[in-house]
Order: structure tokens, then C-alpha cells, then sequence
């Protein structure tokens, strides 16, 4: 089997000698374990974290250790367990051509729909939009929302969430086609390219003039120059779910002295900002996937894959996607 090792810690971006590939004998399962073959793997931005040794809401991946990720694939063998060879079945493989986990910990897939959905609009991502904007962003018809990484697995579910609420949704996106296809392929009232704008004032002109009404919701998943372009064009009793802040991942950028202002317009904003971490809620998770699912089947809710061929590329493809080169979900295809 094949694995993709964490060879050493990254200093700001990972760079490939942060990666190693290495080959390891085939595991073999225990009574009440499963061997799974690994068909498709997730690539995700929390994985940033788990390189950097540091206290977190999960452990950081050991120097040698397989990167965390969360795979799909067909059961191999599972001894003593429900499963037969063939099921199509999700866990956390890592990335890994081939795991063996406990079957308590894998999730047998629905076939009717392509098994890479179950990492994505199906998946830890799309659970984590139709979660935060439910509890946290809390929407209204007629009210606005911003959102950026806008074309990515959450950012484009919350997009179709709110719109379908009755919401005006304003994209953020890198790049002229991820605008293009915020408002095509996921309905977006309209999408401002981030990267045409070197500082958070001139961003802040754009994006008032996309939000006359300003904004109820900022949905937060990058921080930086967004987040300082957005903050000043909040509602009073706006809500901020912060899922994410994709802009610091790398850990270069020090915003402490920007602190006081932020904290100050919570206040004089009465602003909602929740954190949250996904891991907390997946007890509603069948919740989703009962009310989700049949919407992406039905073709009602759209969804984007940006798919890598063969596990050694999957460092690369990581690497990309932490600075936007991702367009859609970014998944790996270990196997057929
Ligand atoms: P995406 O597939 O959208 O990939 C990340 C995107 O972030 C890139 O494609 C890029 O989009 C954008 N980006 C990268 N750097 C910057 C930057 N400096 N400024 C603005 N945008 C940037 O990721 P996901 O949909 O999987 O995740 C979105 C966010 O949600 C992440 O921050 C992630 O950590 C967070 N998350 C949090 C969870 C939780 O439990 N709280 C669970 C799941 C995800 P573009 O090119 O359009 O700028």
C-alpha cells in the first residue's frame, strides 16, 4: 500500500518536502475491522492545521504519520462485521491507497449518487454550510449575504441555502471564472474577484456597491483583507459565522493590531460572531443528508469537483488548493 507521510513540519506554506510517499506492507484487518480500498480522497483546508504541532480542537499528525483525511472506497475484507467485499463504503482513510479502521467508524454510502459527493456537498463540507447557517447565520428573506471561497464545497452550498431562503447572495471568488460560475452555476446574485483589489478599502467599494442595503451575513471563511473589507459594512444585529480564515493558514500574517477596531464594531453593531467547529455537530448529520441529499439529486442544489488523478499528486493538488488554485471541491482519485 501507498501513503502519503507528513516528512516534516511546515514553516508558513507546506512546500513538497514537507510530503513524502512512502510504501508500506498491506494492513490486515482484525475481527471487527475493515479493509478498505481507497477510490477517492478529500483534500481540505483544516489539514493545514493538523501539520503545525500545536494545541487544537484535534491532534496534529506526527513527523512519519499518514496526513488525516477522510476517503471512500470499496470494503476489501471485513472480518466479523456487516460489511462484504465491495461494499462502497467512507472513513477516515487518510491519504492512503488502503486503511483499516474499525467498522464502528465506516459509513456505508448510498450508490445512487457518486461516491466523491460523500466528501463534499454530501460530506463534512456541505454539512458544515447548511450547520453554521442555520444555527448561527440564522436567515431571513430579503436580507444579505456575503460569502467568499464562493465556488468551494461550503461557501457554494451557503450560497444556495440562503438564496433558496430568500436571501440577496454576494459572492467572493479568486479569478474571473469562479465569478463566472458563482453566479451561473450556483446562482449567486453577484461575485467580486478578491484578487482584482489590493486593499480591503477598495474591496469595501466594490462590495457596497453590490450590497446596497449592507450586509446581515458575512459568512467567514478566509479572514484578512475580506474580512476587513466586510466588517465596517455589517447591519446592526448581523450575524458572523466564523467557519474559517483561510488567509491566516499559513501563519505569516499578524493581525493582533488590528483587534481593537473588530472588537469595537461588535459592539457598536451588536453583532452575532459564532465560531464553531463542525466535529460538534455531527449528531444532525442524518438530519442533513435526509433534507440534502434528494435536493442534489433532483439536480436542485449544484456542486463543483476539481478531481487530481493518483495519490502521489495529492501534495501538490493541497498545496494548490490553500491558494485558490482549486476550482470546486478538490478531491484525489486514488483508484477507479
Ligand atoms: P475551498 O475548496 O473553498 O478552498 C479554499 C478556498 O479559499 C480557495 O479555493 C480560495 O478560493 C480561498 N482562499 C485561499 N486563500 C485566500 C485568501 N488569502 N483570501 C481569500 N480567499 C482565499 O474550501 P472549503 O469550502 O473546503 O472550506 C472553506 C472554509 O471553511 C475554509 O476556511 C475551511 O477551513 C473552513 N471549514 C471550516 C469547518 C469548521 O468546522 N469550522 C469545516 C469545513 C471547512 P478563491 O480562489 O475563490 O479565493
Amino acid at each position: 500500500m501507498q501513503r502519503i507521510a507528513l516528512a516534516r513540519r511546515p514553516s508558513g506554506h507546506p512546500v513538497a518536502e514537507d510530503f513524502a510517499l512512502k510504501t508500506d506492507p498491506m494492513p490486515a484487518p482484525a475481527q471487527g475491522e475493515v479493509l478498505i480500498e481507497v477510490t477517492h480522497l478529500s483534500l481540505d483546508p483544516y489539514m493545514r492545521g493538523r501539520m503545525d504541532d500545536v494545541k487544537s480542537y484535534a491532534p496534529a499528525v506526527q513527523i512519519d504519520g499518514t496526513m488525516t483525511g477522510q476517503g471512500v472506497g470499496r470494503v476489501v475484507t471485513a472480518p466479523g462485521t456487516d460489511f462484504t467485499s465491495g461494499d462502497l463504503v467512507t472513513g477516515m482513510t487518510g491519504w492512503a491507497s488502503h486503511a483499516v479502521l474499525p467498522a464502528a467508524e465506516v459509513r456505508r454510502l448510498d450508490d445512487a449518487l457518486p461516491p466523491s459527493t460523500a466528501l463534499g456537498v454530501l460530506g463534512m463540507p456541505g454539512f458544515t454550510a447548511w450547520t453554521g447557517l442555520r444555527e448561527y447565520g440564522r436567515p431571513k428573506a430579503g436580507e444579505t449575504l456575503v460569502v467568499a471561497a464562493a465556488t468551494g464545497p461550503v461557501g457554494s452550498l451557503v450560497g444556495q441555502l440562503a438564496k433558496a431562503a430568500g436571501l440577496r447572495t454576494v459572492a467572493i471568488a479568486g479569478g474571473a471564472e469562479k465569478c463566472r460560475l458563482a453566479v451561473e452555476s450556483f446562482g449567486f446574485d453577484s461575485a467580486i474577484d478578491h484578487r482584482a483589489f489590493d486593499d480591503a478599502s477598495s474591496l469595501r467599494k466594490a462590495i457596497a456597491a453590490e450590497t446596497p442595503g449592507g450586509v446581515d451575513i458575512y459568512w467567514e471563511n478566509v479572514g484578512g483583507k475580506v474580512l476587513e473589507a466586510v466588517l465596517p459594512l455589517m447591519n446592526v444585529h448581523g450575524r458572523i459565522p466564523i467557519c474559517g480564515a483561510i488567509s491566516w493558514y499559513g501563519g505569516t500574517e499578524d493581525c493582533a493590531d488590528r483587534l481593537p477596531a473588530v472588537w469595537r464594531s461588535i459592539l457598536v453593531k451588536r453583532l452575532s460572531v459564532n465560531g464553531f467547529i463542525i466535529f460538534d455537530h455531527w449528531g444532525n448529520f442524518p438530519t442533513f443528508l435526509q433534507e440534502v441529499s434528494p435536493k442534489v439529486a433532483a439536480g436542485e442544489l449544484s456542486f463543483l469537483e476539481d478531481i487530481a488523478e493518483g495519490l502521489e499528486n495529492a501534495p501538490a493538488a493541497f498545496m494548490a488548493m490553500l491558494k485558490g488554485g482549486n476550482t470546486g471541491k478538490q478531491i484525489v482519485k486514488v483508484a477507479n
